[in-house]
């Protein structure tokens, strides 16, 4: 977390700058604290974590698999022919979706120990520590189901469309890289893709 400790350095640096210039204004640190961590660390567009969260956060994660000899899984997601979406009902309307599907995606999992962050594009990763593969499974397969059956409406136009999911497990033991680990989970979701989408594509 260099990045969040760098940013806490300097929103301190700033709080007493407020107190010398006004005196006896009162300074909400954590508001401060949390608005700029949001600022840095969540996506714009549909309010979930963003690439930098996944970098830092998930090594934390697998450290802790590691001492807690846990099972950790990963969920990738990417929304099925996301351009044709964008090419019928605009870039908007795919926007508008990219924040439900990423709200559809956060009410499936537990706060404040899984997380939700967008990986790419249309892509998004979720990580569920000290969850197995089976009950990752079952987690990515309600996800699917949830969204197949949501009706976005835009503008009075009905959207309906499906995402394709990969998922893939890490025992405690395993001391592969981030980034292979999230290839594992990406070439899971590649099999889903090739199957026919609106699939889940798991191992472990
Ligand atoms: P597939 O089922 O193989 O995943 O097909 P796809 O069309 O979803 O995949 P492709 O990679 O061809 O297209 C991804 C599209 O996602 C293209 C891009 O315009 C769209 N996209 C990426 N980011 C955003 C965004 O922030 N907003 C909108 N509206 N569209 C986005
Ligand atoms: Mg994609
Ligand atoms: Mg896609």
């Amino acid at each position: 977390m260099t990045v969040v400790v760098e940013l806490l350095k300097d929103v301190t640096k700033n709080m007493l700058v407020v107190k010398r210039e006004e005196g006896e204004v009162e300074v909400d640190v954590h508001s401060i604290i949390n608005n700029t961590n949001s600022l840095l660390l969540k996506d714009h567009l549909t309010g979930v974590f963003n690439r930098r969260y996944i970098d830092e956060r998930l090594q934390v994660d697998i450290i802790n698999n590691s001492i807690n000899k846990g099972t950790l899984s990963l969920i990738m997601a990417d929304i099925d022919f996301f351009r044709t979406v964008n090419d019928t009902f605009g870039h908007l309307a795919g926007d508008y979706i990219l924040k439900g599907i990423a709200t559809i995606l956060e009410s499936c999992i537990r706060s404040g120990k899984d997380w939700v962050a967008r990986y790419g594009g249309e892509e998004f990763l979720i990580c569920l520590p000290i969850t197995n593969i089976d009950i990752a499974t079952k987690i990515a397969e309600r996800m699917r189901e949830k969204i197949q059956d949501k009706v976005f409406e835009y503008e009075g136009q009905k959207i309906k469309l499906t995402t394709s999911f990969g998922v893939y497990s890490i025992a405690y033991d395993n001391d592969s890289s981030l980034e292979s680990l999230i290839s594992f989970a990406d070439k899971n979701l590649y099999k889903a893709k090739q199957d026919g989408r609106n699939l889940v594509v798991s191992s472990d």
